[in-house]
Protein backbone atom coordinates (compact mmCIF):
# COMPACT_ATOMS: atom_id res chain seq x y z
CA UNK A 1 0.00 0.00 0.00
CA UNK A 2 2.92 2.58 0.54
CA UNK A 3 4.54 1.49 -2.49
CA UNK A 4 1.76 2.52 -4.17
CA UNK A 5 1.21 5.77 -2.31
CA UNK A 6 4.84 7.20 -3.44
CA UNK A 7 4.15 5.66 -6.63
CA UNK A 8 1.30 8.45 -7.12
CA UNK A 9 3.23 11.08 -5.25
CA UNK A 10 5.72 10.47 -7.62
CA UNK A 11 3.05 10.04 -10.59
CA UNK A 12 1.80 13.49 -9.50
CA UNK A 13 4.65 15.26 -8.94
CA UNK A 14 5.78 14.01 -13.15
CA UNK A 15 2.37 15.96 -13.48
CA UNK A 16 3.35 18.81 -12.00
CA UNK A 17 6.42 19.09 -13.59
CA UNK A 18 5.17 18.46 -16.57
CA UNK A 19 1.91 21.57 -15.96
CA UNK A 20 4.79 23.44 -15.39
CA UNK A 21 6.61 22.76 -18.67
CA UNK A 22 3.42 23.35 -20.49
CA UNK A 23 2.76 26.87 -18.20
CA UNK A 24 5.96 27.59 -19.35
CA UNK A 25 5.37 26.71 -23.03
CA UNK A 26 2.17 28.93 -23.03
CA UNK A 27 3.53 31.48 -21.09
CA UNK A 28 6.64 31.74 -23.40
CA UNK A 29 4.23 31.23 -27.03
CA UNK A 30 1.76 34.22 -25.57
CA UNK A 31 5.50 36.34 -25.07
CA UNK A 32 6.37 36.00 -28.46
CA UNK A 33 2.89 36.39 -30.18
CA UNK A 34 3.00 39.84 -28.38
CA UNK A 35 6.89 40.54 -29.58
CA UNK A 36 5.37 39.73 -32.96
CA UNK A 37 2.58 41.90 -32.80
CA UNK A 38 2.56 44.13 -35.95
CA UNK A 39 1.22 48.02 -35.51
CA UNK A 40 -1.81 47.30 -38.15
CA UNK A 41 -2.33 44.08 -35.66
CA UNK A 42 -2.60 46.09 -32.77
CA UNK A 43 -4.65 49.06 -33.81
CA UNK A 44 -6.87 51.29 -32.33
CA UNK A 45 -9.35 50.15 -29.65
CA UNK A 46 -12.08 52.48 -29.08
CA UNK A 47 -14.13 51.10 -26.98
CA UNK A 48 -11.24 51.38 -24.30
CA UNK A 49 -11.88 53.56 -21.51
CA UNK A 50 -9.30 55.49 -20.35
CA UNK A 51 -8.54 56.43 -16.79
CA UNK A 52 -7.26 59.45 -16.16
CA UNK A 53 -4.63 60.38 -13.86
CA UNK A 54 -6.12 63.19 -11.36
CA UNK A 55 -2.70 64.65 -9.57
CA UNK A 56 -1.50 65.02 -13.60
CA UNK A 57 -4.74 66.82 -14.47
CA UNK A 58 -4.88 68.85 -11.62
CA UNK A 59 -1.14 69.87 -12.01
CA UNK A 60 -1.59 71.05 -15.48
CA UNK A 61 -4.23 72.90 -14.89
CA UNK A 62 -2.76 74.78 -12.15
CA UNK A 63 0.59 75.39 -14.62
CA UNK A 64 -1.63 76.62 -17.47
CA UNK A 65 -3.25 79.35 -14.90
CA UNK A 66 -0.08 80.48 -13.80
CA UNK A 67 1.52 80.67 -17.12
CA UNK A 68 -1.46 82.41 -18.12
CA UNK A 69 -0.66 85.02 -15.44
CA UNK A 70 3.05 84.57 -17.24
CA UNK A 71 1.77 86.08 -20.16
CA UNK A 72 -0.30 88.96 -18.60
CA UNK A 73 2.59 89.72 -16.47
CA UNK A 74 4.92 90.54 -19.86
CA UNK A 75 3.45 93.62 -20.44
CA UNK A 76 4.70 94.51 -16.31
CA UNK A 77 8.39 93.17 -16.98
CA UNK A 78 11.70 94.56 -18.42
CA UNK A 79 11.30 93.42 -22.43
CA UNK A 80 14.74 91.96 -22.15
CA UNK A 81 13.43 89.56 -19.81
CA UNK A 82 10.81 88.65 -22.94
CA UNK A 83 13.18 88.30 -24.91
CA UNK A 84 15.51 86.03 -22.66
CA UNK A 85 12.15 83.79 -22.20
CA UNK A 86 11.96 83.66 -26.01
CA UNK A 87 15.75 83.22 -26.23
CA UNK A 88 15.81 80.35 -23.65
CA UNK A 89 12.83 78.95 -25.07
CA UNK A 90 14.17 78.44 -28.50
CA UNK A 91 17.74 77.93 -27.83
CA UNK A 92 16.80 74.64 -25.17
CA UNK A 93 14.24 73.73 -28.22
CA UNK A 94 17.30 72.46 -29.88
CA UNK A 95 18.05 70.53 -26.90
CA UNK A 96 14.99 68.55 -27.70
CA UNK A 97 14.61 68.89 -31.77
CA UNK A 98 18.03 68.49 -32.35
CA UNK A 99 19.20 66.58 -29.35
CA UNK A 100 16.67 64.45 -27.88
CA UNK A 101 15.02 64.25 -31.28
CA UNK A 102 17.15 63.81 -34.32
CA UNK A 103 20.53 63.20 -32.37
CA UNK A 104 19.42 60.80 -29.86
CA UNK A 105 16.20 58.83 -31.00
CA UNK A 106 16.89 58.47 -34.64
CA UNK A 107 20.66 58.75 -34.87
CA UNK A 108 20.30 60.89 -37.47
CA UNK A 109 23.85 62.77 -37.44
CA UNK A 110 26.83 62.07 -34.59
CA UNK A 111 27.77 64.09 -31.95
CA UNK A 112 30.63 65.71 -30.59
CA UNK A 113 31.51 64.68 -26.77
CA UNK A 114 30.83 69.15 -26.53
CA UNK A 115 27.59 68.83 -28.74
CA UNK A 116 25.80 65.55 -26.63
CA UNK A 117 26.99 67.76 -23.27
CA UNK A 118 24.94 71.06 -24.59
CA UNK A 119 22.38 68.86 -25.47
CA UNK A 120 22.00 67.17 -22.12
CA UNK A 121 21.42 71.19 -20.69
CA UNK A 122 19.64 72.18 -23.14
CA UNK A 123 17.10 69.33 -22.73
CA UNK A 124 16.90 69.77 -19.32
CA UNK A 125 15.99 73.31 -19.40
CA UNK A 126 13.36 72.55 -21.48
CA UNK A 127 11.96 69.96 -18.78
CA UNK A 128 10.43 67.26 -21.03
CA UNK A 129 11.24 64.75 -18.75
CA UNK A 130 14.48 63.07 -18.75
CA UNK A 131 16.11 62.34 -22.30
CA UNK A 132 15.87 58.25 -21.63
CA UNK A 133 11.85 58.46 -21.30
CA UNK A 134 12.07 61.04 -23.96
CA UNK A 135 13.93 59.17 -26.62
CA UNK A 136 11.80 55.55 -24.87
CA UNK A 137 8.48 57.51 -25.65
CA UNK A 138 9.57 58.70 -29.39
CA UNK A 139 10.73 55.70 -30.40
CA UNK A 140 7.84 53.91 -29.46
CA UNK A 141 5.68 56.50 -31.24
CA UNK A 142 7.52 55.79 -34.27
CA UNK A 143 7.07 51.81 -34.31
CA UNK A 144 3.56 51.83 -33.45
CA UNK A 145 2.44 55.20 -34.83
CA UNK A 146 -0.70 56.15 -34.00
CA UNK A 147 -1.92 52.22 -32.60
CA UNK A 148 -2.95 51.71 -29.04
CA UNK A 149 0.92 50.89 -28.12
CA UNK A 150 1.52 54.25 -29.69
CA UNK A 151 1.96 56.19 -26.23
CA UNK A 152 0.36 59.76 -28.13
CA UNK A 153 -2.40 57.68 -30.59
CA UNK A 154 -3.45 60.36 -32.74
CA UNK A 155 -6.39 58.42 -33.76
CA UNK A 156 -7.46 59.09 -30.13
CA UNK A 157 -7.89 62.46 -31.26
CA UNK A 158 -6.46 66.27 -31.03
CA UNK A 159 -6.78 66.80 -26.65
CA UNK A 160 -5.46 63.36 -26.24
CA UNK A 161 -2.51 62.83 -28.69
CA UNK A 162 -1.52 66.94 -27.64
CA UNK A 163 -2.06 67.12 -23.73
CA UNK A 164 -4.55 64.45 -22.62
CA UNK A 165 -1.86 61.28 -22.81
CA UNK A 166 0.28 62.81 -20.17
CA UNK A 167 -2.82 62.72 -17.63
CA UNK A 168 -4.26 59.06 -18.45
CA UNK A 169 -3.02 56.08 -16.89
CA UNK A 170 -0.88 54.27 -19.95
CA UNK A 171 -2.61 51.54 -22.33
CA UNK A 172 -1.76 48.06 -21.84
CA UNK A 173 -0.15 48.14 -24.78
CA UNK A 174 1.91 51.06 -24.45
CA UNK A 175 3.30 49.35 -20.77
CA UNK A 176 4.16 45.80 -23.21
CA UNK A 177 5.83 47.69 -26.19
CA UNK A 178 7.79 50.24 -24.16
CA UNK A 179 9.27 47.14 -22.48
CA UNK A 180 10.53 46.15 -26.36
CA UNK A 181 12.30 49.39 -27.12
CA UNK A 182 15.75 49.33 -27.35
CA UNK A 183 17.50 51.84 -25.63
CA UNK A 184 20.98 50.04 -24.83
CA UNK A 185 23.02 53.03 -26.61
CA UNK A 186 21.44 54.99 -24.12
CA UNK A 187 22.17 52.73 -21.48
CA UNK A 188 25.78 53.68 -22.43
CA UNK A 189 25.84 57.23 -22.90
CA UNK A 190 27.19 58.54 -19.32
CA UNK A 191 25.65 61.62 -19.79
CA UNK A 192 22.20 59.86 -20.47
CA UNK A 193 22.16 58.33 -17.62
CA UNK A 194 23.63 60.76 -15.12
CA UNK A 195 20.84 62.94 -16.19
CA UNK A 196 18.27 60.02 -15.60
CA UNK A 197 19.83 59.63 -12.43
CA UNK A 198 19.76 63.07 -10.97
CA UNK A 199 16.84 64.31 -13.29
CA UNK A 200 14.58 65.76 -10.44
CA UNK A 201 17.84 67.83 -8.88
CA UNK A 202 18.95 69.09 -12.55
CA UNK A 203 15.23 70.27 -13.38
CA UNK A 204 15.56 72.28 -10.07
CA UNK A 205 18.76 74.25 -11.33
CA UNK A 206 18.17 74.26 -15.34
CA UNK A 207 14.83 74.59 -15.72
CA UNK A 208 13.52 76.98 -13.00
CA UNK A 209 17.04 78.17 -11.52
CA UNK A 210 19.20 79.52 -14.03
CA UNK A 211 16.13 80.64 -16.32
CA UNK A 212 14.82 82.78 -13.78
CA UNK A 213 18.35 83.87 -11.81
CA UNK A 214 19.88 85.78 -14.82
CA UNK A 215 16.81 88.74 -15.47
CA UNK A 216 17.24 88.96 -11.68
CA UNK A 217 20.93 89.54 -11.60
CA UNK A 218 21.55 90.58 -14.99
CA UNK A 219 18.90 93.68 -15.01
CA UNK A 220 17.35 93.91 -11.90
CA UNK A 221 14.01 92.62 -12.85
CA UNK A 222 11.94 91.67 -10.20
CA UNK A 223 11.46 87.91 -8.92
CA UNK A 224 7.67 88.00 -9.35
CA UNK A 225 8.08 89.05 -13.20
CA UNK A 226 11.27 86.29 -13.84
CA UNK A 227 9.10 83.52 -12.35
CA UNK A 228 6.18 84.16 -14.32
CA UNK A 229 7.35 85.19 -17.72
CA UNK A 230 10.88 83.16 -17.74
CA UNK A 231 9.74 79.74 -15.73
CA UNK A 232 5.92 79.45 -16.09
CA UNK A 233 4.90 81.33 -19.33
CA UNK A 234 7.98 80.26 -21.32
CA UNK A 235 7.76 76.62 -20.03
CA UNK A 236 4.14 76.35 -20.84
CA UNK A 237 3.86 77.52 -24.18
CA UNK A 238 7.15 75.87 -25.34
CA UNK A 239 5.57 72.32 -24.23
CA UNK A 240 2.72 73.30 -26.43
CA UNK A 241 5.32 74.04 -29.04
CA UNK A 242 6.25 70.39 -28.71
CA UNK A 243 3.05 68.64 -28.36
CA UNK A 244 1.42 70.48 -31.51
CA UNK A 245 3.72 68.01 -33.41
CA UNK A 246 2.22 64.92 -31.91
CA UNK A 247 -1.79 65.95 -32.27
CA UNK A 248 -1.97 68.69 -35.06
CA UNK A 249 1.39 67.39 -37.35
CA UNK A 250 -0.79 64.35 -37.37
CA UNK A 251 -4.41 65.46 -38.48
CA UNK A 252 -4.15 69.12 -40.25
CA UNK A 253 -2.15 68.76 -43.32
CA UNK A 254 -1.01 67.39 -46.39
CA UNK A 255 0.72 63.53 -47.55
CA UNK A 256 2.81 63.63 -50.45
CA UNK A 257 5.16 60.90 -49.16
CA UNK A 258 2.84 58.17 -47.70
CA UNK A 259 -1.19 58.61 -47.49
CA UNK A 260 -1.54 55.65 -45.65
CA UNK A 261 -0.23 57.31 -42.17
CA UNK A 262 -1.62 59.67 -40.35
CA UNK A 263 1.13 62.38 -39.91
CA UNK A 264 1.38 64.87 -41.91
CA UNK A 265 2.73 68.16 -43.50
CA UNK A 266 1.95 70.99 -41.65
CA UNK A 267 4.46 74.60 -42.52
CA UNK A 268 2.73 76.38 -39.35
CA UNK A 269 3.97 73.75 -37.09
CA UNK A 270 7.15 73.66 -38.83
CA UNK A 271 7.92 77.23 -38.21
CA UNK A 272 6.44 76.78 -34.51
CA UNK A 273 8.42 73.59 -33.76
CA UNK A 274 11.83 74.72 -35.14
CA UNK A 275 11.50 72.80 -38.49
CA UNK A 276 9.47 69.61 -36.75
CA UNK A 277 6.08 70.33 -38.66
CA UNK A 278 7.28 68.31 -41.98
CA UNK A 279 5.94 65.37 -40.32
CA UNK A 280 4.62 63.00 -43.22
CA UNK A 281 8.22 63.40 -44.22
CA UNK A 282 9.83 62.40 -41.07
CA UNK A 283 7.93 59.58 -40.21
CA UNK A 284 8.29 58.08 -44.02
CA UNK A 285 12.07 58.40 -43.70
CA UNK A 286 12.54 59.03 -39.95
CA UNK A 287 17.08 58.84 -39.76
CA UNK A 288 17.27 61.79 -42.36
CA UNK A 289 18.64 64.43 -40.74
CA UNK A 290 16.76 66.76 -42.06
CA UNK A 291 13.73 65.71 -40.82
CA UNK A 292 12.49 67.50 -43.88
CA UNK A 293 13.11 67.12 -48.12
CA UNK A 294 13.59 70.74 -48.46
CA UNK A 295 16.48 70.85 -46.16
CA UNK A 296 16.74 74.80 -43.75
CA UNK A 297 13.20 76.14 -45.75
CA UNK A 298 11.23 76.43 -42.59
CA UNK A 299 13.63 74.34 -40.34
CA UNK A 300 15.96 76.09 -38.11
CA UNK A 301 16.94 73.03 -36.71
CA UNK A 302 18.28 71.84 -40.41
CA UNK A 303 20.45 75.15 -40.37
CA UNK A 304 21.79 74.89 -36.99
CA UNK A 305 22.94 70.66 -37.46
CA UNK A 306 24.17 72.48 -40.74
CA UNK A 307 26.21 75.03 -39.22
CA UNK A 308 27.30 72.54 -36.34
CA UNK A 309 28.73 69.80 -39.60
CA UNK A 310 30.58 72.88 -41.02
CA UNK A 311 32.35 73.64 -37.97
CA UNK A 312 32.96 69.96 -37.60
CA UNK A 313 30.82 69.03 -34.12
CA UNK A 314 28.55 66.94 -35.69
CA UNK A 315 29.43 64.17 -38.16
CA UNK A 316 27.52 61.00 -40.22
CA UNK A 317 24.74 63.07 -41.34
CA UNK A 318 22.18 60.83 -42.85
CA UNK A 319 19.90 61.82 -45.77
CA UNK A 320 17.78 59.80 -47.89
CA UNK A 321 18.40 59.84 -51.82
CA UNK A 322 16.56 62.15 -53.92
CA UNK A 323 15.54 58.54 -56.25
CA UNK A 324 14.12 56.93 -52.95
CA UNK A 325 11.49 59.90 -52.32
CA UNK A 326 10.48 60.22 -55.32
CA UNK A 327 9.77 56.72 -55.42
CA UNK A 328 7.84 56.87 -52.43
CA UNK A 329 5.96 59.92 -53.53
CA UNK A 330 4.87 58.51 -56.33
CA UNK A 331 3.63 55.19 -54.67
CA UNK A 332 2.18 55.93 -51.55
CA UNK A 333 1.89 59.63 -51.72
CA UNK A 334 -1.37 61.79 -51.95
CA UNK A 335 -0.86 63.73 -55.21
CA UNK A 336 0.42 66.72 -53.74
CA UNK A 337 4.23 66.94 -54.02
CA UNK A 338 4.99 69.90 -56.31
CA UNK A 339 7.37 68.27 -58.22
CA UNK A 340 6.39 64.49 -58.42
CA UNK A 341 2.79 64.63 -58.24
CA UNK A 342 1.76 63.91 -61.59
CA UNK A 343 3.56 61.88 -62.38
CA UNK A 344 3.00 57.59 -62.94
CA UNK A 345 3.68 54.32 -61.57
CA UNK A 346 4.93 53.96 -65.44
CA UNK A 347 7.58 57.07 -64.69
CA UNK A 348 9.30 55.53 -62.61
CA UNK A 349 12.07 53.45 -62.87
CA UNK A 350 11.53 49.60 -61.90
CA UNK A 351 14.93 49.10 -60.41
CA UNK A 352 14.16 52.10 -57.94
CA UNK A 353 11.25 50.25 -56.66
CA UNK A 354 13.28 46.87 -56.13
CA UNK A 355 15.97 48.69 -54.53
CA UNK A 356 14.03 50.44 -52.52
CA UNK A 357 14.39 49.51 -48.95
CA UNK A 358 11.71 52.02 -47.80
CA UNK A 359 8.90 49.25 -48.87
CA UNK A 360 9.53 46.99 -45.68
CA UNK A 361 8.31 50.05 -43.77
CA UNK A 362 10.76 49.44 -41.39
CA UNK A 363 11.91 52.84 -39.38
CA UNK A 364 15.55 52.36 -40.51
CA UNK A 365 16.33 53.33 -44.22
CA UNK A 366 19.53 52.72 -45.85
CA UNK A 367 20.56 56.16 -45.95
CA UNK A 368 23.32 57.98 -48.33
CA UNK A 369 26.05 59.42 -45.07
CA UNK A 370 27.20 62.86 -45.88
CA UNK A 371 29.45 65.06 -44.26
CA UNK A 372 31.70 62.43 -43.08
CA UNK A 373 34.00 64.85 -41.46
CA UNK A 374 36.30 65.21 -38.24
CA UNK A 375 35.96 64.01 -34.56
CA UNK A 376 34.09 62.14 -31.93
ZN1 LIG B 1 4.76 61.67 -35.06
ZN1 LIG C 1 10.76 61.32 -34.82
Amino acid sequence: MKKYARFCSFLCLLKSFDDFKIMGAIKEQLENNEKTLLPQEIGTDYTFKRKIVWPNAIGFLVLHFLAFYGVYRVGKAHWWTALWALTVTVVSGEGVTLGAHRMYSHKAFKGSWLIRFVVIVLHTIAGQNCLYVWVRDHRQHHRYSDTDADPHNSNRGFFFSHIGWLMSKKHPAVISKGKTIDLSDLENDFLVMFQKEHYKFLYIIFAIGIPIAVPIYGWNETFINSLFVSYFARYILQLHATWLINSAAHLYGTKPYDKFMNPVENRLISMIALGEGWHNYHHAFPSDYRAAEYGVRYSVTTFVIDVLAFLGLVYDLKEVKGDVVKTRVVKKGDGSHPMFSNQSEAEVDPADLLNSPEFDDKTNLEISARHVTASG
